[in-house]
């Protein structure tokens, strides 16, 4: 079933795209007029609360901030600061690769499969609003998906077309919702605003682009976006933007002084960082915005030092709270971006011309300081995040050997799972350690839960007999299976004297005549 198609005998469909696309569009633009007066009136609300509190502002208040809420959400179809954007020559390919990596934690259920069948074709249009929308299309594919499944993205050319397909093994679309799938607010999750297919649909419409979608419900949905080819490579020039400078201004002035609209360039720079903001600072109180700021005044006045250090913690509160990675290089990248087009926009303002010299030694100087950053960064991630792992195997090297007292002379050995050299080489640690510590005279090792073993574990198993012996404990092995008897009889009798054998637990623990303490 399709929800519209270029073929001719479905063409009505293709009205209803640019209908909803419309739809969109309006509703946003609508979004965008109401948004400024409502936030005078809430402004007015806050005065009227302090002079005169009165429970209904609250109520007021409260309502309007809803409203606000709405609004926003509309906005999320068409922002002004993207509608702003200039168009450029990019891959999709490489777009949607990027895009990719932002879901990386999502990737140990769901398998991606990409084919990029002509990945240098081209096509002409605004990168971040296209961005959006294939990061919203891949978004809904992997949250179509509960449990284990498969997205599959394959880029080709057809005709004069490039083609994304985006195909999920995920619940489906039922055929009488398929008609809603981009109206503003549609949605059947219980967290979803309903924006992110009016988003697509008003994109791909813009740009003059086809979408259409096949569904069915409980094996899956494909989306397949048609975009026209661009031939031509047409070089971006900077942009530039309007910002304030006084006479005599250093970088870091012209940098304070337009704080607002460098926020402004970065956000819409690292489009999909943009909405993990909030959830960032959140999560790891960590301001990505301040951060900038700072990242930004350290590199233009070569404060190396305090970079490298407010990199050190930058990676570690990142591990900490296993914030994705990717989102921290896409940050990191829009700066350098954002922190470029502010020095060309100040050259430019100041009315000097760097000559090449300079402008290559700033280069070289900028740059490197940046690179310093994600170098200290990555590294201090890494180190905590081996740290942590460090940690966790000791923990679990500790639980595999779980010596359990039954009294007082006697404990329980029940190893689980598989044995290698290393396990081994541990486990006799341990054993000697713990009989020593808690004077254990009887040791009774069940052999039931572990996985097939070779000769060589059989024999270290009997080493571990032999050193209990040693230090005066008796050890008795139950729960041995015939691989395990296997491989001690190729031994001969050499270790298997060391220990005594029973069937099962319970006959061990009746040979030593257990009793409760
Ligand atoms: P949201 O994701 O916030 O719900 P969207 O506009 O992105 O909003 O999607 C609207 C609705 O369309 C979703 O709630 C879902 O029911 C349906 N949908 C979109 N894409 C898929 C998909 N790949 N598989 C199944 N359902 C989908
Ligand atoms: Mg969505």
């Amino acid at each position: 079933m399709k929800l519209n198609s270029n073929q001719s005998h479905e063409q009505g469909d293709d009205n209803h795209l640019s209908q909803l696309a419309s739809v969109g569009q309006i509703a946003a633009g609508i979004a965008h007029e109401v948004k400024n007066p409502l936030t005078a009136v809430k402004g007015f609300l806050q005065l009227l609360q302090r002079e005169k509190p009165h429970q209904y502002i609250d109520i007021a208040q409260s309502e309007l901030e809803s409203a606000l809420a709405i609004l926003n959400n509309l906005l999320q179809v068409s922002k002004p600061d993207l509608e702003n954007e200039d168009y450029q020559t990019l891959k999709l390919s490489v777009e949607i690769e990027a895009i990719l990596n932002l879901f990386l934690d999502k990737m140990y259920d769901i398998e991606m499969i990409t084919e990029f069948k002509h990945p240098d074709a081209l096509i002409y249009g605004k990168k971040n609003q296209l961005k959006r929308a294939f990061f919203n299309l891949i978004k809904n594919a992997i949250e179509s998906i509960d449990g284990k499944g498969t997205v599959t993205v394959i880029q080709d050319i057809e005709d004069k077309d490039v083609v994304i397909t985006i195909k999920d093994t995920g619940v489906g679309i039922p055929k009488e919702k398929l008609t809603l799938l981009g109206t503003p607010f549609f949605t059947t999750k219980e967290q979803g605003t309903g924006m992110g297919l009016a988003q697509v649909f008003s994109v791909i419409y813009q740009h003059e682009g086809k979408i259409s979608v096949e569904s069915k419900e409980k094996v899956g949905t494909t989306f397949t976006i048609k975009m026209p080819l661009n031939k031509k490579v047409r070089k971006r020039g900077i942009k530039r933007l309007e910002l304030n400078y006084k006479e005599n201004f250093s970088i870091k002035d012209f940098f304070l002084e337009n704080r607002d609209h460098f926020e402004d360039k970065l956000l819409s720079e690292a489009i999909n960082v943009k909405d993990k903001v909030e959830e960032i600072h959140s999560i790891g109180n960590i301001n990505l915005l301040n951060n900038a700021h700072k990242l930004v005044l350290f590199v233009v006045e070569e404060r190396e030092h305090e970079l490298i250090s407010f990199a050190k913690q930058e990676g570690i509160a990142w591990a900490k709270y296993s914030l994705t990675l990717a989102f921290k290089l896409e940050w990191i990248q829009a700066v350098r971006r954002t922190l470029w087009v502010f020095l060309y926009n100040y050259e430019v303002l100041k009315g000097t011309e760097a000559d090449r010299d300079e402008l290559f030694a700033m280069e070289k100087q900028i740059n490197e300081l940046i690179d310093q950053f994600l170098t200290h960064f990555f590294i201090s991630y890494s180190k905590f995040k081996d740290g942590l792992l460090e940690e966790q195997r000791k923990m679990v090297e500790n639980l595999s050997v779980p010596i359990i007292p039954i009294n007082k002379e006697i404990c329980i050995l029940p190893l689980i799972g598989a044995i290698d050299n290393e396990r081994i080489s541990f486990i006799l640690d341990k054993v000697l350690f713990e009989i020593e510590k808690q004077h254990i005279q009887t040791l009774i090792i069940d052999l039931s839960g572990v996985t097939p073993i070779d000769q060589e574990i059989a024999e270290q198993l009997m080493k571990i007999t032999e050193g209990t012996l040693l230090m005066g404990c008796r050890s008795i092995l139950t729960g041995l299976r015939a691989d395990i008897v296997k491989g001690l009889v190729k031994f001969g009798g050499n270790y298997y004297s060391h220990a005594e054998f029973k069937g099962t637990l319970q006959l061990a623990l009746n040979e030593v005549g257990f009793k409760q303490d």
